[in-house]
């Protein structure tokens, strides 16, 4: 089993810790981006606050703990999201969205925000948005598992997926334990966003990324009290995965295609309503964009 702790960042001004992707790990399945936001006191302050950006090639995941976020995106979207709730927007060819605190602030926000790079049959298709408002819930002797994407314990998420994908949230509302059922075609990673907790015996705190490769069939879980854990699972990625700023394409290419038209006011239908300033694209670095998929369980690919 890999265990990686998450790495702080900051996005539209405010500190989150990256899980994903990390050196060590840079997909778990097609989930290829993940962020964990508070919980933080966001009474006063500017973030987060994130303004107009572009996507491509990923669908973004947005589930909350705590607080409210407004979404607002280039289909003319504007969609309030509060804990309990899931927001998947699939970028295709390209859309633009922001992110940005309500009107009427939360005390504390506290969520994540995940990504799934998408395959070649929707990597360049058409834009789409969905909010689900509610999710199915299975219950797991102590522990309550919220199935945010794909199938799990006989319940399937409405979120639409283009590859075999799961994503849980388990919260135990006092000390519990559980055996986590896994699909063995897949590979697994669970973060605790909150309260103290073991995986195969193994302690956790807040931000650690457990993961460990296909041919899992469970995965015990136990809380010392009150506690939350994300499990993300996935077929491992197979193909090019090219990851720069917020674009993901298949080729350097792509990449650099993308950000030209951002930069340029094309492609990306405007976001309206946001309070937040459009991003800027940063410079793209010297050399070629390469598609990267480390994992200490997946081959190391020939070089060429
Ligand atoms: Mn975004």
């Amino acid at each position: 089993m890999l265990a990686v702790d998450a790495v702080p960042a900051a996005v539209g001004g405010a500190r989150v810790r990256r899980a994903l992707p990390t050196r060590r790990l840079r997909t778990v399945g097609a989930w290829c981006f993940l962020d964990h936001l508070g919980p933080d006191d966001v009474t006063a302050g500017a973030g987060p606050a994130v303004g107009p950006h572009p996507h491509t090639g990923l669908q973004t995941v947005t589930w909350l703990v705590a607080g409210e976020l407004v979404h607002r995106d280039g289909l003319g979207t504007e969609q309030p999201i509060r804990p309990g709730q899931l927001n998947v927007m699939g970028a295709g060819r390209g859309i633009a969205h922001s992110e940005d605190l309500p009107t009427a602030r939360p005390r504390w926000l506290h969520g994540t925000q995940l990504w799934v790079a998408q395959p070649p049959a929707t990597r360049t298709g058409a834009p789409s948005f969905t909010h689900l408002p509610e999710l199915p819930v299975v219950d797991a002797g102590g522990w309550e598992v919220r199935v945010l994407v794909g199938e799990h314990g006989g319940v399937r998420s409405p979120a639409p997926v283009a590859t075999p994908l799961v994503g849980l949230e388990l919260t135990a509302a006092a000390a519990a334990t559980t055996e986590v059922p896994l699909d063995p075609a897949m590979e697994h990673a669970a973060l605790v966003l909150e309260g103290r907790v073991a995986l195969d015996g193994v302690p956790l705190g807040a931000d650690r990324l457990v993961a460990d490769g296909p041919g899992r069939h469970s995965w015990a879980l136990a809380s010392d009290g009150p506690a939350r854990v994300l499990l993300l699972g996935g077929t491992p990625w197979e193909g090019p995965l090219v990851m720069w700023w917020n674009l993901v394409g298949a080729s350097h290419e792509e990449v650099a295609a993308a950000r030209e038209d951002w930069v340029r006011g094309e492609r990306f239908a405007p976001v309206v309503g946001s309070p937040s300033p459009p991003i800027e694209a940063p410079p793209l670095p010297g050399g070629r964009l390469v598609s990267r998929l480390a994992a200490p369980w997946r081959a190391v690919p020939a070089a060429g």
